[in-house]
């Protein structure tokens, strides 16, 4: 295997031979082994530094190491970390508040705690299927997990076909009006719908979109669910991204950015959609510990106090002009909301950008050919900025 880092030495290139060997054949060739992170900075086995406009993708909402959560961690490990889900704790019962809250499910609002995204998208599919009605209507292009209710969600043929025969009664339509009005009937339970599509592109719903799958959803009787794994948790400038549109849907779904990098998701409902499980119908052995949903509080709490969804909106337009400032011939636009951003790109580089970006100690990735995704800690400021710019420009030259 060739070193992909410049200087390399036998530790990285050591433990990614290592790695090759004993890692199921699913996972891709590591690009480099971190040791440690500090804010939007990690530093890797053999101490190079590389400033982290990924965050775990769309995860580290606090970036590394901090104390907040770092504190939350270690003082529930050092008090519980599991019980049943017979019982519970003083931790879940405050997450689920939170979310509530947060999301704005007000009174009727209920919360199903999960452990990644993927889970609590079954859990949403679940809640489909309590309506008694048959067909989910999902996105070409969405992306929703990886398990196999996940999978029948996502609108990538290429994901689903090595795994089939998928579950029945999922239909993947374009993301427009016509198209979502004319598979509209009595017989959907829902509507299943990621407000910016992450794994995409960073490509957002078309203007209008959301409100009019409210309404139809409404008329038909259906579930609106969104799926808020990505754009959730103040990553888009707002705590979610439907409350962009004034949309309130019937479920959120969430994970990634809520635990800040500790492994927590949940699903969430308001109205009628509250009183579809009943007693018995869903559960998790893991779901809802408290060291899980003890650190997403403190994670939800920080974002909160710091105000990082106001400095998720600000920065996000600092990145998005800077970006356009630098003039390149290879960035044609800038997509999504505050600090979920897609770059495209006019040529079929993106690769290659994220290899240059490496080289030079900067993490993005490249979601697809044309786009490099950008979704950095919520915590960011000035001087992450300017290196962002900095390393971000020498990469696309490089690459061009
Ligand atoms: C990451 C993601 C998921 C899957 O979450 P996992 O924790 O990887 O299972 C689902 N939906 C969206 C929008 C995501 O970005």
């Amino acid at each position: 295997m060739s070193p992909l880092l410049p200087d390399a030495t036998p530790e990285s290139d050591a433990l990614r031979e290592r790695f090759a060997r004993v890692a199921m054949r699913s996972a891709p060739v590591p690009q480099a082994v971190f040791a440690r992170g500090e804010g939007a900075y990690v530093w890797d086995v053999d101490g190079r530094r590389f400033l982290d406009f990924l965050a775990g993708i769309a995860v580290n909402a606090l970036g590394h190491a901090h104390p907040a959560l770092v504190r939350a961690v270690a003082d529930q490990a050092a008090r519980l970390i599991h019980v049943s889900n017979y019982v519970t704790t003083p931790q879940g019962v405050d997450f689920a508040e939170r979310v509530v809250r947060l999301t704005g499910a007000g009174p009727t609002g209920r919360v199903y705690p999960a452990n990644s995204g993927a889970e609590a998208i079954e859990a949403a599919v679940k809640l489909a299927r309590r309506t008694g009605r048959p067909r989910i209507l999902a996105f070409e292009n969405g992306f929703h997990g990886r398990t196999m209710g996940a999978l029948a969600v996502t609108g990538k043929p290429a994901l689903r076909e090595p795994f089939e025969p998928m579950l029945p009664g999922v239909d993947h339509l374009p993301t427009d009006r016509a198209a979502l009005e004319e598979a509209m009937g009595d017989d959907v339970a829902a509507v299943l719908l990621e407000p910016i599509k992450g794994e995409a592109g960073v490509v957002p719903l078309p203007d209008g979109f959301l409100t009019a799958a409210r309404e139809l959803t409404r008329q038909h009787g259906a579930l609106l669910i969104a799926d808020e794994i990505q754009t959730g948790a103040g990553r888009t400038g707002d705590w979610f991204a439907v409350q962009h549109e004034g949309v309130t849907p019937d479920a959120w779904v969430l994970a990634k950015g809520i635990g800040g990098g500790v492994p927590v998701g949940a699903l969430v409902t308001t109205g009628a959609a509250s009183d579809l499980f009943t007693l018995g119908q869903h559960g998790s052995t893991f779901g809802g510990n408290p060291l899980a949903t003890g650190a997403a509080s403190a994670v939800l709490a920080e974002i909160e106090r710091a105000d990082l969804v106001g400095n998720a909106r600000r920065r996000g337009v600092e990145l998005r002009e800077a970006i356009l400032g630098l003039d390149s011939p290879l960035v044609t636009e800038v997509r999504g909301r505050g600090l979920l951003l897609g770059v495209g790109l006019a040529a079929e580089v993106a690769p290659r950008v994220v290899d240059e970006a490496m080289r030079r100690g900067l993490i993005v990735n490249a979601p697809n050919a044309t786009t490099i995704r950008l979704a950095p800690p919520l915590i960011i400021g000035d001087a992450e900025i300017a290196e962002f710019i900095t390393l971000f420009a020498d990469s696309l030259k490089a690459a061009a």
